[in-house]
């Protein structure tokens, strides 16, 4: 694959991700797709849905799991419903996930990813979270595949600690610039520098930051690619420096207005293209 094919995140059904038809409507040739719901999610959608993307010649990068019962409505119930953190959905979820591993390998994909929640502090909580990471890591690797963990829910520094704690070779970051913003997590560039070489797919996605005083308390706000903070030009610099030619996944998480959304991606698309003609 030449470096940086640009990307859209699509969805098979789940609602988040754009429809297939919009990335061949723009021309994208990856994409990452939002695992769908469980009822779904079997070998006769997987073909389905591979046959549509190899009919559109579109690669699938990476399948991403989502579960009943997340929100984001704002960061602190994140925390409480989000990934493999919350305890009383934990076991289930794992499970869940191991499926979508599967729906995965079905697709042909190496990659799986996962806001796996915030990730707790050091304790009794952490030490049961790193074990539940390792059983889906090595679920993952029977399958042939990694995992990439999106970023933005804790420091570059803690999810690093994290990382080298879990102690197995297919653990990787999907890594979302505007979510270090919108989190308030830390500055994005300087993050993407500290965490660079686990790197293994991206978001482009941008954002805005909280008022002072309320970031990390209240979200920042997700916004068209190039109106944000992130500085997409500085943020493919940085890329370029790190070696990292994978895709450029656009995330636009505009689901309710699907015409501004669509628009949105076909002017990201513009601007990367512009920039990769510049920089890449
Ligand atoms: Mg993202």
């Amino acid at each position: 694959m030449a470096k940086w094919p640009i990307g859209v995140f699509a969805s098979v059904d789940a609602g988040l991700g754009v429809h297939l038809d919009v990335a061949q409507e723009l021309g994208i040739p990856t994409v990452q797709v939002h695992a769908p719901h469980q009822e779904t999610r079997t070998p006769e959608v997987a073909a389905e849905f591979l046959g549509k993307c190899q009919a559109a010649g579109i690669a699938i990068t990476a399948v991403f799991g989502g579960f009943e019962g997340e929100s984001y409505a704002d960061i602190e119930t994140t925390a409480r419903t989000v990934g493999l953190v919350p305890q009383d959905t934990r076991a289930a979820r794992l499970q869940e996930m191991k499926e979508i591993s599967d729906f995965a390998k079905l697709l042909g994909c190496d990659t799986i990813a996962l806001h796996i929640g915030f990730v707790p502090e050091e304790g009794d909580d952490y030490s049961s979270l790193l074990d539940v990471t390792r059983d889906l890591l090595d679920h993952a690797k029977a399958n042939g595949q990694q995992l990439n963990l999106e970023t933005g829910q804790e420091s570059a520094e803690h999810l690093l600690k994290f990382i080298a704690d879990v102690d197995r070779d297919n653990l990787f970051i999907n890594f979302d610039p505007a979510n270090m913003i919108l989190y308030g997590t830390g500055d994005p560039i300087e993050a993407l520098k500290q965490v660079g070489s686990f790197v293994r797919s991206i978001h482009c996605k941008d954002g805005t930051w909280a008022a002072d005083g309320k970031r990390g308390v209240e979200w920042g706000q997700e916004v068209a690619l190039g109106d944000g903070d992130v500085g997409m030009e500085t943020y493919l610099r940085t890329l370029s420096e790190l070696g990292y030619t994978g895709p450029l996944t656009i995330e636009r998480e505009i689901a309710e207005d699907r015409d501004r959304q669509k628009k949105d991606i076909g002017t990201a698309v513009r601007l990367l293209e512009e920039l990769r003609e510049k920089i890449g």
